[in-house]
């Protein structure tokens, strides 16, 4: 990729202030997770110091690993879960995130409820949302309502909103129809997150209202296989 890491991240978030401001809303106002699986810890350490704040993992083992980086350790970066959750992994989940994205079932909410109140903690979570045949996790719209009052059971957990990821390789309607979809049930769920957006799509999602994107392959580069 051409340039350093922070002239990417100054462009971004200029483009996606342009694109705020062309909505009509206020600037500063969408919030971008830099996304580094399946980049190595030197990557993250370039990112926070050209001044990201936030970064997401997809996978526990990673992450882990990453994150005990001498270059990563010392960094001051609030830690997102984007990746599937597994039951059994709640308790790692809860040492190395600040944030899980992907609450997408009662089950998952259950153990990572459980895992908080054992750390005495209380866990940022949001619903993940399914609005694309192309995605196999998330929770469908209209059950979003019951999966948040098992989250509102959890004393270890905080509802901050709902995460969706759009449907990819359709076209920019579909796209823009589908993040519709997700700040629909992000109005009905309540909190203050739509985490909706990635490289290819943030502009459909600044559009439907996102308040966090979530930017890989634009910030970082490819991706290692
Ligand atoms: C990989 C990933 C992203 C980032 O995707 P890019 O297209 O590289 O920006 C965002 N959200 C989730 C859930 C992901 O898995």
């Amino acid at each position: 990729m051409n340039g350093s890491f922070a002239a990417r991240l100054a462009e971004l978030r200029a483009q996606i202030d342009e694109e705020l401001r062309a909505c009509g809303r206020e600037p500063g106002s969408v919030r971008i997770v830099g996304v580094s699986k399946r980049q190595p810890a030197a990557a993250i350490a370039q990112a926070a110091l050209a001044g990201l704040d936030a970064i997401g993992e997809n996978y526990v083992q990673e992450a882990a690993k990453k994150f005990a980086d001498p270059a990563v350790r010392e960094l001051h970066l609030e830690k997102h879960f984007i990746g599937h959750v597994q039951t059994n992994k709640a308790k790692a989940l809860l040492e190395l995130f600040d944030v899980v994205q992907s609450v997408d079932r009662p089950d998952a909410a259950r153990a990572l409820g459980k895992a908080a109140a054992a750390a005495g903690r209380v866990l940022p979570v949001l619903l993940q949302v399914n609005v694309s045949p192309s995605e196999r996790f998330g929770v469908a719209p209209a059950e979003a309502g019951a999966l948040a009052g098992a989250v509102a059971a959890q004393p270890g957990l905080r509802l901050d909103g709902v995460m969706a990821i759009g449907p990819l390789g359709a076209d920019r309607d579909q796209i823009a129809r589908a993040f519709e979809l997700a700040a629909k049930t992000f109005a009905a769920v309540g909190g203050s997150t739509l985490s909706i957006g990635m490289s290819g799509d943030w502009r459909e999602a600044v559009r439907a209202g996102s308040t966090m994107v979530r930017i890989g392959t634009a910030l970082f580069g490819g991706r290692s296989k």
